[in-house]
């Protein structure tokens, strides 16, 4: 079929490749590139000899020349951004520019604030459609399958969905006091930050970590969970017809909350940079450089997650509940993968948005969110790629 430009080799970007080679009627040939060539180069000397062609380049996606240069050289037909957020607008730049399709799994944030929003990136909307690419915006799993489970919902379950809660478990443990498991910087910046829902036609603000919740998961048990703001609610609010509230909740465990509270109080998770013997750095990255790399996790992680969303609304004037969910073992992951299940159900949803895209299902020029586009064949394509999905008609629901 094509060729692919993935930008980052963390790991996520880990699992979307090895996906992709296990994928390899679609994409034929990729190019993995990165900050840090190495570990671009010591993936591909592992997923070699394989039918994807796999080559290997070193770019700093801060600068868009660079990136041109690479997309010119490289001809792919898409460009998956799997870096930071912080990258996301020079790689739009760069695909602008050489009329390349874009997908990315995390919006942006400039650095010295942490406040994702859509606006930046909703602001290439004329420009990608007047250039006749496409920009997938989010296609991870919270946002990116979250947003396709509630297209389905509204397209197969209700006439008007009114309510969506989407809860994000993780049950899986590492035997580390405290790490996180995907990037530190950004993952400690979106749980430190004050929580927020929407609710008739307005954000509701509250302090980080305020509203508690209790839930039963399925095949996960009772966990504590935590309202939080999350990307993919601001997009749901403007995509989903008839929608009066969404809440996303987090679950987090007592020491994860216990070590990160102690780090904030001592001034570790700021964005602020100080001055340190001459030198200006950021305590929160030089915190990133002293936890466990997310991706030594994988062989650690035992148990397992639980990501869906409890929709209610009406169906032929009736009042219904439904509740999508996917449930992934972190083991089964490192098995099948190398990575933790947090890094896979991110990574699986980001090679299925690349391929809709390649293959021209989700083709259209302009910047979409996932929730705009057909959800079936994403759907089946989640069953088929190692993520498949459940459903509930009599979910608990949360109060
Ligand atoms: P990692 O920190 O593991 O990987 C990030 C990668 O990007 C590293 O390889 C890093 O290079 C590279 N990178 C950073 N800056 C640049 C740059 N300027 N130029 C080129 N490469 C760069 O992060 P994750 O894999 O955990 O996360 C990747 C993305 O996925 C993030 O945007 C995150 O927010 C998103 N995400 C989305 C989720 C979802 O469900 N939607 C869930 C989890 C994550 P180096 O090796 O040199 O540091």
């Amino acid at each position: 079929m094509g060729k692919a430009l993935i930008i980052g080799c963390g790991g996520v970007a880990s699992v979307a490749i090895h996906k992709c080679c296990q994928n390899s009627e679609i994409f034929e040939e990729i190019m993995i590139a990165s900050r840090t060539k190495s570990k671009c180069d010591a993936l591909k000397a592992k997923l070699d000899g394989g039918k994807t062609k796999i080559h290997t380049a070193q770019v700093d996606a801060d600068h868009v020349e660079e990136l041109i240069a690479l997309i010119n050289r490289f001809q792919p037909d898409v460009v998956l951004n799997l870096a930071l957020p912080y990258q996301d607008l020079t790689i739009m730049d760069a695909c602008l520019a050489t009329k390349t399709n874009y997908v990315d799994t995390a919006n942006y944030e400039p650095l010295d604030t942490a406040k994702f929003e859509y606006k930046w990136q909703w602001a290439y909307r004329e420009r990608f459609e007047k250039a006749g690419i496409t920009a997938l915006l989010g296609c991870g799993f919270d946002p990116g399958v979250t947003g396709v489970f509630s297209a389905y919902a509204q397209k197969h379950e209700f006439d008007e969905i009114n309510e969506i809660d989407i809860l994000d478990a993780n049950a899986g443990d590492h035997g580390y006091p405290f790490a996180t498991n995907f990037n530190p910087e950004i993952n400690i910046r979106e749980v430190s930050a004050k929580g927020s829902y929407w609710e008739n036609g307005k954000w509701v603000e509250t302090e980080p970590m305020e509203i508690k919740r209790v839930y039963d998961f399925p095949e996960i048990g009772e966990k504590d969970m935590y309202l939080l703001h999350h990307e993919e609610l601001e997009s749901l609010a403007l995509h989903i017809k008839g929608i009066r509230r969404i809440r996303f909740f987090m679950t987090f465990g007592q020491s994860y909350l216990t070590h990160l509270k102690c780090l904030e109080n001592v001034g570790m998770t700021s964005i602020e940079p100080i001055e340190y013997n001459g030198m200006k750095i950021v305590p929160l990255q030089f915190l990133k450089a002293v936890l466990p790399d997310p991706a030594s996790l994988g062989p650690r992680t035992k148990g397992k997650t639980n990501i869906g969303c409890i929709f209610k609304g009406k169906k032929d004037g009736k009042e219904k509940t439904y509740y999508l969910y996917n449930v992934c073992d972190h083991q089964e992951c490192y098995k099948e993968v190398g990575s933790q299940a947090i890094s896979y159900t991110t990574g699986v949803p980001a090679m299925i948005g690349a391929m809709m895209v390649m293959n021209g299902t989700w083709r259209k020029p302009g910047v979409f969110n996932v929730e705009e586009l057909d959800p079936d064949p994403f759907m089946d394509a989640l069953n088929q790629w190692g993520l498949p999905w459940q459903e509930s008609y009599h979910p608990d629901l949360v109060d």
